[in-house]
């Protein structure tokens, strides 16, 4: 029987979890000894490593976040370090390794690869949607459930004041979020990281529309666009002319339970990694393109800037 462990790193997302209970099914189904890493390379370091079984993972899909940790480690940056977790990973017999993390956490395992030999295949897992080479990362969908709700209910309070909301999403420098959260909510206003914009233009529109009796505005904006959010509220109090609030949405975006597409792309994310493992991938992430998964290597995903689908810019220009 052979070994194989999984640790988190980075942020945690929804559907963590349901990615550790099919690793322990799915590595018992292919005679393999699961091991959880607690805590992400921290727990490797200290060897924070333990066998993991069905008990550990009962009751664990509708949990959002992760049961067995996230972290991010700047003593996994030190080789002396590394060199102690791929002591541990050897008193535990593992060689194999899944990573549920970034495009930072899978460059870490590169070079612990480099170094060691350590066999691994990374998960992308933020809600950021920002990793090159995938369409979908684990998380996305239940964060971008979590804004959906988040503005619906901003929206009965703003028809109900009059007022302008400015709603932020996280997502650093991808709009991805804030793009489709606009798209599918129907906001008047949409501004990311992405496409330049000019306030200015959108005066006269927006006057007009509250002349003939528009009662709100919404408003989506990315994090990571050139203004702050307060910024756009008081243009719209100044310029618009009307009452204005910000709402940022911050942490409540990588919580709650997972949603039903995030459990189904756990499973599926998790037994592409285990397979690849079993074949023989050594270094290698797991990507999810035009509505399938192949291993693509590390300078692909982690070293090559994600762009923004132009399919997806194209509507909102
Ligand atoms: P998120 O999208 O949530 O930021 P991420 O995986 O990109 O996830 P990072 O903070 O960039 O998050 O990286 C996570 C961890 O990966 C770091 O704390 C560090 O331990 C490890 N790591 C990142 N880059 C390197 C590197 N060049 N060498 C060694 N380890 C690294």
């Amino acid at each position: 029987m052979k070994n194989i462990a999984i640790l988190c790193s980075g942020g945690d997302v929804s559907g963590m979890n349901p990615a550790l209970k099919h690793f322990v099914e799915y590595s018992l189904q292919k005679n393999l000894k699961p091991f959880f890493i607690y805590d992400g390379f921290e727990g490797l370091i200290d060897d924070d490593i333990k066998e993991a079984s069905y008990c550990d993972v009962a009751g664990i899909i509708t949990r959002g976040g992760t049961k067995i940790g996230s972290a991010r480690s700047t003593r996994f940056m030190q080789k002396e370090f590394r060199e102690i977790a791929k002591q541990n990973l050897d008193k535990h017999s593992i060689d194999m390794l899944i990573v549920l993390g970034g495009d930072g956490s899978f460059r870490g395992l590169d070079i612990f690869y480099k170094e060691h030999g350590v066999k691994f295949c990374g998960i992308p897992s933020t809600i950021d949607n920002d990793i090159n080479g995938t369409d979908y990362s684990l998380g996305v969908d239940t964060a971008l459930n979590i804004i959906k709700t988040s503005i619906d209910a901003i929206r009965d309070t703003a028809s109900s004041f009059k007022r302008a909301f400015v709603i932020e999403t996280m997502g650093r420098d991808c709009g991805y979020l804030a793009l489709v959260s606009h798209l599918t909510s129907g906001s008047e206003l949409c501004l990311i990281p992405e496409i330049d914009y000019d306030l200015k233009s959108y005066e006269e529109n927006f006057k007009t529309q509250i002349e003939n009796g528009r009662r709100y505005f919404i408003a989506i904006v990315s994090e990571g666009i050139k203004q702050d959010s307060q910024e756009i509220a008081d243009w719209f109090e100044n310029k618009i002319g009307i009452e204005s609030r910000v709402s940022i949405l911050g942490h409540i975006q990588r919580g709650g339970n997972p949603s039903i597409y995030d459990r189904l792309m756990a499973y599926k994310f998790i037994t592409h990694a285990i397979d690849g493992l079993l074949q023989g991938k050594k270094e290698s992430v797991v990507c999810y393109t035009k509505s399938d998964f192949t291993y693509k290597s590390i300078n692909e995903v982690a070293n090559i800037p994600n762009k923004l689908d132009s399919q997806l810019l194209s509507l909102i220009k």
